[in-house]
C-alpha cells in the first residue's frame, strides 16, 4: 500500500469508499509527510515498543508506526473506517485494529495483552473535541506509559505548558504537569489536514515522570480542589473552594489553611503552583 501521507493517494482511498467526513468525530486526516516523519521521531519509538494509536483515522500514520514500533494496537470509533484500515494496514502483521471509543477502552488490558503489562507508548492525532478527557483519564487510570505524543489544538498545548499568573493556566496545566514533562515539539498549520481545520494545531510530547514532582498525601483530593477553584476562577479560592462543597470544606478551613501557608485571604486559585496547591491539599486533609 502506497504512503498516505502523499495527498493524492489519502485522497484516492477516500474515494474507492466514498468515505464522508464526520465532523462530530472530530476528523482531520494527516496529509504532511514531514509532519508524520518528525512525530515518529519524537515520540523515539523503538523496534521494542508497543504503541497504542488513538483514531488511526484511514491508517496514515498507523503505517508509520507499523515500520518502527514491535506492534501498534489502534482503537477507531468510526465503523466507516474499519473496512478502510483493514485494507490500508494488511501489509502489516504487527498492528491490531480495534473498533471502540477509547474513552470506554479498557487501556489496561490492552497494556496486558499486548506488552505484558509494560509501558506502552501512545501516539495519536487526537479528535480535538475529547482531547482533555482523553489524556486526563490516560494519565488518572494510572495505565503504564512511558510517553504520550500528540497532535492537538496550538492553545491546548499551550495550555498544558503554562505557569501560574497566565489566563491559560489552569486545572490541565497542573495535571498534565504533575504527571508528565510536556514539550511542544512541533507547531502545524492547517494545510497539513485534510480537510483543514479552523485552527492552529502543535504536536505535545508528555514524558510520564517516575514520580510526580510534588508529594501528596491525596492525589484525589488535590485534584478536586484543583477543580473546584477553576470552575470558578474569577472568585477568591477561599469561595470558590467553599462553594464546591467538597469533602465537606468550609470557608474556614480554607482560611485557617491559607493562614498557616502566609498566603493571602483573597488570593485566587490561578495564582498558586503545584506545590502550593499540594500543600493546601494536606492542610485541609488534616482536618
Ligand atoms: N490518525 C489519523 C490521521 O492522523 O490522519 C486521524 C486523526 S483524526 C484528527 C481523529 C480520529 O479519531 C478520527 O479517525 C476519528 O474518527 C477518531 N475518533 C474520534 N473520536 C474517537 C473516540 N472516542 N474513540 C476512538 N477514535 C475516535
Amino acid at each position: 500500500m502506497a504512503s498516505l501521507g502523499i495527498p493524492a493517494n489519502t485522497i484516492a482511498v477516500l474515494q474507492k469508499y466514498g468515505f464522508q467526513f464526520q465532523k462530530k468525530y472530530g476528523q482531520n486526516f494527516l496529509i504532511d509527510t514531514h509532519v508524520l516523519e518528525k512525530i515518529i521521531s519524537e515520540s523515539e519509538i523503538t523496534a521494542d515498543d508497543c504503541v497504542l494509536e488513538i483514531g488511526p483515522g484511514i491508517g496514515t500514520m498507523t503505517q508509520y508506526l507499523a515500520e518502527n514500533a514491535r506492534h501498534v494496537v489502534c482503537v477507531e470509533i468510526d465503523d466507516h473506517l474499519i473496512p478502510i484500515l483493514k485494507e490500508t494496514l494488511s501489509a502489516y502483521d504487527n498492528v491490531t485494529i480495534i473498533h471502540g471509543d477509547i474513552l470506554k477502552t479498557d487501556v489496561k488490558a490492552l497494556c496486558d495483552t499486548y506488552n505484558e503489562g509494560k509501558p506502552l507508548k501512545v501516539v495519536a492525532n487526537l479528535p480535538y473535541y475529547i482531547t482533555t478527557p482523553i489524556i486526563m483519564g490516560l494519565f488518572e487510570s494510572h495505565v503504564p506509559l512511558s510517553s504520550i505524543t500528540i497532535m492537538v489544538q496550538k492553545e491546548v498545548a499551550d495550555r498544558m505548558q503554562e505557569t501560574p499568573g497566565t489566563k491559560d493556566y489552569g486545572a490541565l496545566s497542573l495535571a498534565v504537569q504533575y504527571y508528565a514533562k510536556p514539550e511542544i515539539v512541533a507547531n502545524v498549520p492547517p494545510n497539513c489536514f485534510m480537510p483543514r481545520p479552523n485552527v492552529g494545531s502543535a504536536v505535545i510530547r508528555l514524558t510520564r515522570y517516575d514520580k510526580p514532582p510534588v508529594e501528596v498525601q491525596d492525589e484525589k483530593k488535590m485534584f478536586a480542589l484543583i477543580r473546584a477553584a477553576f470552575n470558578q476562577r474569577r472568585k477568591t479560592l477561599v469561595n470558590a473552594v467553599s462553594n464546591a462543597g467538597i469533602y465537606g470544606i468550609t470557608k474556614e478551613d480554607v482560611q485557617n489553611a491559607l493562614e498557616k501557608m502566609g498566603l493571602s485571604l483573597t488570593i485566587r486559585g490561578e495564582a498558586l503552583d503545584l506545590f502550593q496547591f499540594a500543600r493546601l491539599s494536606d492542610e485541609l486533609g488534616k482536618k
